[in-house]
């Protein structure tokens, strides 16, 4: 049995632990965090069923054009972000081409529709049922003539994949979830899907739970890595650590962490913005407000917004305008109270321009390991990489594991 070290102690590298520690290796996490306290927490808690496919780059110029003019609350483009960006945009582009999506959706609709059932085993044995709510997840859109063409999307989606669907108008949706104004067209809801009234709780209990079973987690900032005779070597703020196998699972700072091993990995930084409010009711499901590209959910902590992608330069200032136009949007279909004191939150989706994690064997380097660029859905997706991770280090070469190797 080997000895192994994940960085990153976030949904992806605390199920990878989990899964390897129940392979019977002896593993540590190390992360300059407590768990789930960064893109793990700030998510809109969605363990996404319904998300067969993976979210190409739009091709059309059309579109291009209202996002480079702002025009789109779904993703805000700052054009002084292009010249970093520029290599993995390219290549997202090159990905998004049709038949580039269609087999990246092949790989990812089958690690989807494993999501559920893997969060459902972990949280079971973690003790952690009440953090993940049965609730099904709904689209509303404003918009008649939208509403049409969503619901038909929706409908061939789900008799593709074998989703439970429903269709309703506004005034039945607020029938059913009296918190609503029946303002909208109507909405789609997807009642496979499960969400977390508290996405870093949940990723905490996983913590606990490894720990139980004889985990250590550490707590230090990992400067290098390097190798060294027995596997790894890693400098970190609290002193050396030592592995024969190391596993990167940091999300959105991979790249630059394996810069350092001559690795150029483009990922696609798709930040997104958060906030809560105060608010009487709860709503029964998380929606996604379509014509706003916002998704609302009710969290312990009130209501969170959540927003869509911003590409913004490295390093440039919070814009909230997304959250803002949205929290407008929301306000017009909910009563809401006041911002929570200290709620706004800022965090990055780990996007890989192919559309699918690298999860698998570091193409130069034996004994490294990555599993990080979940991008949109990693919350719902790391106890599911983390399994096909662990079977991976322990020899499994098929198909699912070709398409997701780095
Ligand atoms: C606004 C928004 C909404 C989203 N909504 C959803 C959703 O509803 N459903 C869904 O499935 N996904 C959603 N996602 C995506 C999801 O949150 C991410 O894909 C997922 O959290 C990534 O998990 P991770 O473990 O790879 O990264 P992280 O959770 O970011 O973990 C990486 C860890 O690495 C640590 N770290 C970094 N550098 C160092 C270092 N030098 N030394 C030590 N530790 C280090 C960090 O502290 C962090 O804990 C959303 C994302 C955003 C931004």
């Amino acid at each position: 049995m080997a000895d192994i070290l994940v960085i990153g102690a976030g949904m992806a590298g605390i199920a990878t632990a989990l899964s390897l520690q129940a392979r019977g290796h002896t593993v540590r996490v190390v992360d300059r965090r407590g768990p789930g306290e960064e893109t793990s927490h700030g998510n809109a808690g969605v363990i996404q069923a319904e998300a067969r496919a993976p979210y190409a780059m739009p091709r059309d110029l059309g579109t291009l054009v209202r996002y480079a003019l702002g025009r789109s609350n779904d993703l805000r483009l700052d054009p002084l972000a292009l010249p970093g960006a520029a290599r993995a945009l390219m290549a997202y582009y090159r990905h998004s081409a049709p038949s580039r999506h269609q087999a990246a959706t092949r790989t990812y609709s089958a690690l989807i529709a494993r999501a559920t059932r893997d969060h459902g085993k972990l949280s079971a044995e973690a003790g952690a049922e009440q953090l993940i709510r049965r609730t099904g997840l709904g689209e509303i859109i404003d918009r008649p003539a939208d509403f049409e063409t969503r619901a038909r999307t929706a409908e061939r989606l789900a008799s593709e994949y074998g989703l439970t669907l429903r269709v309703v108008d506004g005034a039945a949706l607020a029938a059913e979830e009296p918190a609503l104004r029946p303002t909208s067209a109507g909405a789609v809801l997807w009642d496979d899907s499960w969400s977390s009234p508290d996405p870093a709780a949940l990723v905490q209990s996983y913590a606990a739970l490894f720990i139980r079973r004889g985990g250590e987690l550490l707590r230090s900032e990992v400067r290098t890595i390097s190798e060294s005779e027995q596997g790894w070597r890693l400098s970190t703020e609290k002193g050396p650590l030592k592995a024969e196998h190391l596993v990167v699972a940091l999300g959105p700072w991979s790249p630059a962490m394996l810069r350092q091993l001559g690795y150029r990995i483009p990922m696609v930084m798709k930040r997104g913005y958060h906030g809560h409010f105060a608010m009487e009711d709860q709503l029964g499901r998380p929606y996604l407000l379509a014509d706003h590209g916002v998704v609302l959910s009710s969290m312990t902590r009130g209501l969170r917004i959540t927003t869509g992608a911003h590409l913004a330069r490295a390093g440039a200032k919070h814009d909230f305008r997304q959250l803002e136009h949205g929290t407008d949007a929301a306000r017009i279909i909910l009563d809401i109270g006041d911002a929570v004191p200290d709620s706004l939150w800022q965090g990055t989706r780990p996007c890989m321009p192919r559309m699918l994690p690298m999860v698998g064997q570091a193409p130069r380097h034996a004994r490294l390991w990555f599993n990080f660029g979940h991008g949109h859905q990693g919350f719902t997706l790391g106890p599911t990489t983390g399994e096909i991770l662990a079977d991976i280090l322990d020899g499994r070469r098929d198909a699912l594991t070709a398409a997701l190797a780095p």
